[in-house]
């Protein structure tokens, strides 16, 4: 799949933590407006492990200047943070990194740009997950498949409002029309969830091109083998053999050992992995 122009690919395994990404434009977009990133070292000391996805819209190429703006800002931000307490260093780094794409979409070019952004954390013995937009972050444990994020769009608010069935949702005209965004203002809401985790812990993150497109179930079902890299090719394959009309970008996180992971209090180190790619 590297062959694929648009297309990347990462994955490693530690003693704690096997993650993979993946992203691809699909099968009618020419190019892949979504963007991922990973910051997962060997040896956690400093920094826990973060990971990224952001879906970026705009015309003129500017949606993949939005998404790829927007994982830098969060990975630079979270990597190089002084001590201080995690969650509110995420959401602080994806608030920065809402400036830092306003800010460029006031040049001419890039006007009107913008993304969605999910971000996934390991401090201490909590997952964290900050999300503005409709990407989506879903944890399976014990093969049961739950989303984490509220999709900030027309439909996932009147889905929560109960006026429409997630069934009359998936063929809504204003399916894509989102509430909440990066880019657009100064500031923006920035939500926070805070999960315990357990051994065996799955995490996957995508953008809607691939929650459209694979179920909950198969979620599950692909992520039920021990290595992230094996789900993420699953996942990204079940989306490209129903023609993936959309760019589909998926990460997978799987807790493997005992907790805690350290949680990061320290400052600087050098870099172990870090994946970057759309
Ligand atoms: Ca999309």
């Amino acid at each position: 799949m590297e062959t694929v122009p648009g297309a990347s690919s990462a994955h490693a395994e530690s003693a704690q933590l096997s993650w993979a990404f993946r992203s691809h434009p699909g099968d009618v977009r020419p190019e892949n407006e979504d963007c991922v990133g990973a910051f997962a070292p060997a040896e956690i000391e400093e920094h826990g492990p973060l990971f990224v996805v952001a879906d970026g819209m705009g015309g003129h190429a500017a949606g993949e200047v939005a998404s790829r703006l927007a994982v830098e800002s969060v990975l630079q931000t979270w990597t190089t943070a002084p001590p201080g307490q995690p969650h509110q260093q995420l959401r602080g780094a994806v608030r920065a990194a809402n400036a830092a794409v306003f800010a460029a979409s006031l040049d001419n070019e890039h006007r009107g740009m913008g993304t969605t952004l999910t971000a996934l954390a390991f401090a201490g013995a909590e997952a964290l997950v900050a999300h503005v937009g409709d990407s989506r972050a879903y944890l399976v444990r014990r093969g049961q498949t739950s989303q984490l994020t509220a999709d900030h769009s027309r439909v996932g608010e009147m889905i929560r409002m109960r006026l429409i069935t997630p069934e009359q949702a998936a063929h809504h005209p204003a399916r894509s029309q989102l509430t909440r965004s990066l880019g657009y203002a100064p500031a923006v809401q920035v939500d926070l969830v805070r999960q315990e985790l357990a051994v065996g812990d799955a995490f996957v993150l995508c953008s809607d091109g691939l929650w459209d497109l694979v179920s909950r179930s198969e979620i599950a079902e692909a992520t039920a083998g021990p290595t992230a890299n094996v789900a993420a090719e699953a996942l990204i394959d079940a989306a490209l053999e129903r023609g993936a009309p959309d760019n589909v970008t998926v990460i997978v996180a799987r807790v493997l050992e005992e907790l805690p992971l350290p949680s990061g209090a320290r400052r600087s180190g050098p870099l172990g992995i870090f994946g970057f790619g759309r």
